[in-house]
């Protein structure tokens, strides 16, 4: 289907600078929150706390709080679950667990989204080892995300870190446009072949967002009709940034991806000029 991609809004520069400035917001709640998560701190207390770390920055709210009737402030998902799991005051974190929160904010009108997978204390091995294996998928995504590769470079380079792992791709969740909307055309799927889907262009914002499981790629929601998990139970990972499209490459504006990765940070690098 051609006709989707006249949904793409492309936005300006001084409107991705509007998103970044919500990205940001997230960036710093990332680096505040990490420390709560700890054995014994309830997923409740971790949305309190997002909640009132995002809203103690002028003008920003919780882009997930009520979106398509979402109860939390944050998504919040334990070891299988996977994404869009209820924050409560009853689940209280465990030594070995994992922890994915997933992050929404409105500023001005203009949305960002990010998410980041956390141990809870210490985790085995094995979990270390599918935490790593995703956020490394994300910034492999992320460089892909240049003008001349299209939709399903993305994926592709999601799948060219798993495969071989035997962790399974959720392929039925998929990352998105955003901008004036948390969830905006084109969709970006974690599997893909390079050269097809909707071509990438300057002033397109996406959310890129591999998911991956210890073991199937198959997903169940829970009888709270939000939780999804994976299907085999077994521990899943999430990593999320939300990007611009440059044509000096993709620029990450929820956070900063280690030295190595060719993705321009927010904000961009001064360039000196010398006289
Ligand atoms: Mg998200
Ligand atoms: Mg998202």
């Amino acid at each position: 289907r051609e006709d989707g991609d006249a949904l793409i809004q492309l936005k300006s520069r001084k409107e991705i600078e509007a998103i970044a400035r919500g990205g940001q917001v997230i960036a710093g709640l990332f680096r505040e929150i990490r420390r709560w998560v700890t054995p014994g701190v309830s997923t409740g207390e971790l949305d309190w706390f997002a909640d009132d770390f995002i809203r103690s920055h002028d003008g920003a709210v919780p882009a997930f709080k009520g979106l398509y009737g979402f109860p939390g402030s944050v998504c919040i998902s334990v070891n299988e679950e996977v994404v869009h799991g209820i924050p409560s005051p009853k689940r209280r974190l465990k030594k070995g667990d994992i922890l994915s929160i997933d992050v929404g904010v409105r500023l001005r009108g203009w949305c960002s989204d990010s998410a980041w997978t956390f141990p809870v204390g210490e985790i085995s091995e094995a979990t270390r080892h599918l935490l790593t294996v995703t956020e490394e998928s994300l910034y492999l995504a992320l460089e892909a995300a240049v003008v001349g590769n299209h939709v399903g470079d993305i994926g592709a380079a999601v799948m060219g870190r798993v495969n071989g792992t035997g962790y399974g791709i959720i392929r039925d969740l998929v990352g998105h446009g955003l901008g004036r909307e948390v969830h905006e055309e084109p969709q970006v799927p974690n599997v893909g072949r390079p050269g097809h889907g909707p071509p990438l262009m300057e002033g397109m914002v996406l959310a890129i967002e591999p998911m991956l499981s210890a073991g199937s790629d198959q997903i169940r929601t829970l009888e709270d009709r939000w939780t999804v998990v994976t299907a085999d139970r077994t521990p899943s990972a999430h990593f999320e940034h939300t990007i611009a499209i440059t044509d000096e490459g993709p620029q990450v504006l929820t956070g900063v991806v280690p030295e190595g990765y060719q993705v321009l940070p927010w904000p961009k690098p001064e360039t000196t000029r010398m006289a």
